[in-house]
C-alpha cells in the first residue's frame, strides 16, 4: 500500500485511561494509610500516566485509486503495542453511483 501513518490506538487508549483511573483511585484510597513517601510515589505514578505523550502505536496503511471506472478503497491497521488489527476493502463501480 502506498500511504502509511501512525495514529492513536483506540484499544491502547482505553487501557491508558483505565490505568489513570486506577492510579487516581490509589491516590484517593491510600491517603493517610501509607507513609508520606509511599503516598508521594502514588501521586508521581498517576502524574506520569497523565503526562504521557499520546500513544501513537497504530500503524495505518491505506490506498485509494480508480481503474476502469472502479474505485478501490484499501485500509489496514495494526497496533505495535497490543497487536490488535483491522482491515477494510471496498470496491465501488463509479459508473453505477455517479449521476
Ligand atoms: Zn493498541
Amino acid at each position: 500500500m502506498s500511504a502509511s501513518n501512525y495514529a492513536v490506538c483506540p484499544k491502547c487508549n482505553i487501557k491508558h485511561e483505565e490505568d489513570i483511573k486506577k492510579a487516581q483511585t490509589n491516590v484517593d484510597n491510600f491517603y493517610g494509610k501509607v507513609s508520606p513517601q509511599e503516598y508521594l510515589e502514588l501521586i508521581q505514578i498517576k502524574n506520569q500516566l497523565v503526562n504521557q505523550d499520546e500513544q501513537t502505536h497504530l500503524r495505518e496503511d491505506y490506498e485509494f485509486y480508480t481503474h476502469d471506472g472502479i474505485l478501490e478503497i484499501i485500509y489496514a491497521c495494526t497496533c505495535d503495542m497490543c497487536h490488535q488489527s483491522y482491515s477494510f476493502n471496498k470496491t465501488i463501480n463509479l459508473t453505477e453511483v455517479m449521476e
